[in-house]
């Protein structure tokens, strides 16, 4: 920190600091930026100031990552990290012989960097809801599904939420032969689960699971500790096995989601999804939304409302006057194979 910086700091947290001096906004971002990144200890020989380590950085979501734009956030996807914000897009995929419109943009949701796809589904329907522009199939990536959602989107908006579900990524599941939650047998209405040894549950309890709705499911530690499958079943060896089960309509909706799935029918309609991925390169490529003009989150929302809106009108325009949208392409081989022709 430069001196200049260090004596402002000093001015602002002295007790006898002017009220306004400390409302002044640019002191205020400062002030955040500084509490967020340094620590300041105070001792007999004086004070010191030091970077946070990066143990006691608040999380991404509420540190301020530049000065000039405090909206702004930094996050990391697949080992990429980035400052700013997120867009996440929406169109139509209907066939458009049968509506007679050319793929169009819908939704542009703008968001922060720290903000996950899974907590944006809600607010896109909710969005497309109030411009009466609500599919009856929404076809997200795995990202922006899970089987809350799945169901909420059926009760709330009449919408199918199609996409793929997480896979179960408890420790049993992921390693092979172990008994997850399959390998047990369930009898709701009873609330009895028999596990593959024949053994049956003697905890049933509802409780919440991050914020979400669940039952625990526990074996009697006389059972589990001698069973010779242990091992495959629990690591623990002072409890009995304890499973955790989901709501009822939500534990129906993920069989159904999953089964669904693997269905060939399922997998050439969930194909249609990838074709996003061009109007994704379309806004990168023609309207530069990979960076944003604007500091600020309201702005570059505006902005993405406007690159959505210049790619509808490029491709109504298209549509309307038959030019295709995407120069004729000829593969490296095709070219060699028209070279030696010649
Ligand atoms: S460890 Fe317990 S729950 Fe698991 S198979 Fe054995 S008896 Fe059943």
């Amino acid at each position: 920190m430069g001196a200049d910086g260090f004596r402002l700091l000093e001015a602002v947290h002295a007790a006898d600091a002017p009220g306004w001096l400390r409302e002044i906004p640019a002191v205020v971002v400062l002030r955040t930026v500084w509490i967020k990144q340094y620590h300041r200890t105070v001792n007999d020989g004086g004070q010191e100031v030091a970077w946070r380590e990066d143990k006691d950085l608040p999380p991404s979501r509420q540190r301020i990552c530049s000065p000039y734009d405090t909206d702004a956030r930094y996050a990391t996807k697949r080992g990429c990290g980035w400052e700013g914000y997120q867009v996440h897009l929406t169109e139509t995929c209907d066939d458009a012989t049968e509506t007679g419109l050319p793929h169009l943009v819908t939704n542009m949701a703008t968001t922060d960097a720290t903000v996950t796809d899974v907590e944006r589904t809600e607010q896109i329907h909710t969005g497309l809801n109030r411009r009466n522009l609500l599919p009856h199939e929404h076809i997200v990536d795995a990202g922006y599904t899970s089987a809350e959602l799945m169901v909420g989107a059926r009760r709330d908006f009449g919408i199918t939420l199609v996409g793929p579900l997480r896979i179960d990524n408890s420790p049993q599941a992921r390693t092979g032969g172990g008994f997850d939650r399959t390998a047990f047998t369930i009898d709701r209405d009873n609330q009895r689960v028999t596990c593959p040894q024949g053994v049956q549950n003697t905890i049933w309890s509802t409780g919440s699971e991050r914020g979400r709705e669940s039952i625990v499911v526990g074996f009697p530690i006389t059972s589990c500790q001698p069973c010779p499958a242990r091992p495959r079943c629990t690591r623990s060896t002072r409890a009995g096995r304890q499973l955790m089960l989901r709501p009822r309509d939500i534990h129906d909706a993920v069989e159904r989601a999953r089964t669904e799935h693997t269905t060939d029918e399922r997998k050439q309609r969930y194909a249609i999804r990838a074709g996003v991925e061009a109007t994704i390169h379309q806004a990168v490529a023609v309207t530069g939304i990979r960076r944003s003009r604007y500091t600020g989150l309201p702005k570059t929302r505006l902005a993405h409302v406007f690159a959505a809106t210049a790619i509808n009108l490029i491709r109504l325009d298209a549509w309307w006057t038959g030019t295709p949208l995407d120069r004729p392409r000829t593969s490296h081989l095709a070219r060699l194979d028209l070279g030696l022709a010649a």
